[in-house]
């Protein structure tokens, strides 16, 4: 570069704001087509399974709550989702969406990255499921002596 050129564009930056955005102090709008954490439906869902046969990476699971009721939860792992959105395309009930507003999904450990989706009844039901009735235990019987 030219002397000449290179002292234009120190004066001329010597005289603008800088471009260098403060994140995260300062937050711009996300694009509407921003593909962040995938959004899970469960009233839509049929428990078809097609979005766990069709992600490439593995990064959903649908675990049953109760079948005949369609009750489902979604797994999802958002370390291994490559947010390709193949499991919106290929969900023909429209369950599954990416949203646009939640993609700050950085963490330092992975608990967080595996998210159980799905009404908070059904997730509260997978957590923790009733425990078994315990059976009732035989008296022993004493024989007269
Ligand atoms: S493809 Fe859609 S309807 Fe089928 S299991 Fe996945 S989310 Fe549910
Ligand atoms: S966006 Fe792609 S990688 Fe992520 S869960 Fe859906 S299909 Fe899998």
């Amino acid at each position: 570069m030219r002397i000449g050129a290179m002292l234009g564009d120190i004066s001329r930056s010597l005289f603008k704001r800088p471009v260098t955005e403060r994140y995260p102090f300062e937050r711009r709008p996300t694009p509407g087509r921003l593909r962040g954490l995938v959004t899970f439906d469960p009233a839509r869902c049929t428990g078809c399974k097609i979005c766990v046969r069709d992600c490439p990476a593995r990064a959903v699971e649908l675990l049953v709550v109760d079948k005949a009721t369609k009750r489902f939860v979604m797994r999802f792992h958002t370390d291994r989702c490559t947010y390709c959105a193949q499991c919106v395309v290929s969900c023909n009930f429209d369950a599954l969406g990416m949203s646009h507003e939640q993609w700050e999904l950085a963490a330092l450990s992975r608990e967080p990255f595996a998210l159980l989706l799905g009404r908070p009844e059904d997730v509260e039901a997978l957590l923790n499921p009733p425990s078994p009735v315990p059976s009732p235990v035989a008296t022993p019987t004493v024989s007269p002596a």
